[in-house]
């Protein structure tokens, strides 16, 4: 380790090869050797011994929607990314939809390209959106970076992003499909909502009864027929109906390419506890019951769910209103994620590989970064380190996220990030941050 420039030194490191105690060396921003703990530290490397906290590969947040620009009062690159390195998360991907302008062009993926470039305190790469009328759009995207493409089948909450019908579904996916990109998807068939009660008001019994699973495992259920006979390569975003899962396992075993993904709020929370009139609580597809929860683990335990990610979706205060038929949908858990799901995995009897492994290794596998998530030579020096059995309740005041509405405000979760760390530098210790250091990440780079 003659090379290195910093040693990272822990009784308790996870490495693809497991958890163990060992000692990390650095040069130049990236790994270059995992050594045994009390491996000799060259001279002239500055040694951080970690003591019995665990060292872990930063997180990959693949569903981040950072509203920037044009909706930066919901949120925006400078405070998202804040919130992500205090949650032990160092790379996002932007979604393509609730910024002004979203994400459809080359042009437009330029734009944001700029708004985040001096604000972005972890690395941050783009979706970019597929929209009915933007197929000759998703080359030009594809060639300027970005990591594959999101579409809505039913509508997406803002006028300027709109959904694919079937047909226009087999056309973008089509021309994905050309170039090996990836397509991924917002499942909800918008006929089983509209033919689903709609009786508005503060009950989230009538909210979960207004998008039924049968919303999703239908527009699961197409999309992968459609990927399925174009052998296009499609990701399921938050799925929330366990009834969705077998179609998902029978379509992986027959080799069709299709992956899914779930969220921390539909692993750890439950339509049983959400009070009426709580719409920091909704979400699109809806939190769903504890026996449903339950299979969404077991899922992701056999591998049938790939990956979690936050879907950070926030907005104004005043857009969650007591109505959950109006109000804005979508939940607020950057900074939380980890300790969250963290918190409920250790209750099942997971370990934090595991978490490490939804959470980081297979959200940068799913858009091909392969200098990120995992410990091992070669890769990015990004890093989290966490005090996992260590509570802390949740105050919203201590939240970095623009907007400090949360459906976990009050809970006792298990997890500390203690610091964050990217490309070998310390970005955020005990709440001091650094100026931002992040990249502009773009596919195969
Ligand atoms: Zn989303």
């Amino acid at each position: 380790m003659s090379d290195a420039e910093l040693v990272l030194r822990s009784t308790r490191v996870i490495t693809p090869e497991g958890t163990r105690a060992a000692s990390v060396a650095v040069s130049a921003g990236t790994i270059t050797a995992v050594l045994p703990y009390d491996a000799a530290v060259p001279s002239g490397a500055r040694l951080v011994d970690l003591g019995d906290d665990v060292l872990l590969p930063g997180l990959v947040d693949t569903h981040v929607h950072v509203n920037d620009p044009g909706r930066t009062e919901w949120e925006g690159f400078w405070t998202a990314t804040r919130a992500a390195a205090a949650g032990g998360i160092t790379t996002l991907v932007d979604m393509p939809l609730n910024s002004l302008p979203p994400t459809t062009t080359a042009d437009h993926l330029s734009v944001k390209r700029r708004v985040a470039a001096d604000k972005a305190h972890i690395d941050v790469g783009f979706w970019g959106g597929a929209l009915p009328d933007n197929v000759k759009d998703l080359r030009p995207l594809h060639e300027a970076g970005v990591f594959g493409f999101k579409a809505f089948l039913s509508p997406s909450g803002v006028d300027e992003f709109p959904h694919l019908d079937q047909d226009r579904l087999a056309r973008s996916l089509a021309e994905i499909a050309g170039f090996d990109g990836l397509l991924i998807v917002h499942a909800e068939d918008p006929h089983h909502l509209a033919s689903a009660p709609q009786q508005g008001g503060p009950r989230y019994a009538d909210f979960l009864a207004s998008r039924p699973r049968d919303a999703e495992d239908t527009a699961v259920a197409g999309l992968i027929a459609q990927a399925r006979r174009l052998h296009a390569r499609v990701h399921v975003l938050h799925l929330s109906s366990s009834d969705a899962l077998p179609l998902i396992a029978a379509a992986k075993a027959d080799g069709v390419r299709v992956t899914a993904e779930t969220c921390p709020h539909y692993l750890t929370l439950t339509a049983e506890e959400v009070p009426d009139g709580a719409s920091e609580f909704k979400c699109c597809p809806p939190i769903r019951e504890a026996a449903n929860q339950d299979l969404l683990w077991q899922a992701l335990a056999d591998g049938t769910i790939d990956c979690v990610v936050t879907d950070h979706s926030p907005s104004t205060a005043d857009l969650k209103t007591g109505d959950f038929a109006t109000a804005w949908g979508g939940i607020s858990g950057l900074q939380l994620s980890l300790a969250a799901v963290w918190t409920e995995a250790r209750r099942r009897g997971h370990g934090l590989e595991d978490v490490v492994r939804w959470m980081s290794t297979r959200t940068a596998a799913l858009v091909g970064l392969d200098r990120k998530g995992a410990i091992e030579a070669g890769r990015d020096a990004d890093f989290a380190v966490l005090a996992p059995d260590e509570t802390f309740t949740v105050d919203p005041a201590a939240l970095q996220h623009r907007n400090r509405v949360t459906a976990y405000a009050g809970k006792t979760l298990h997890g500390v990030v203690r610091s964050t760390w990217l490309r070998g530098e310390r970005i955020v210790a005990d709440g001091e941050f650094t100026a931002p250091k992040g990249r502009l990440l773009t596919r195969d780079h």
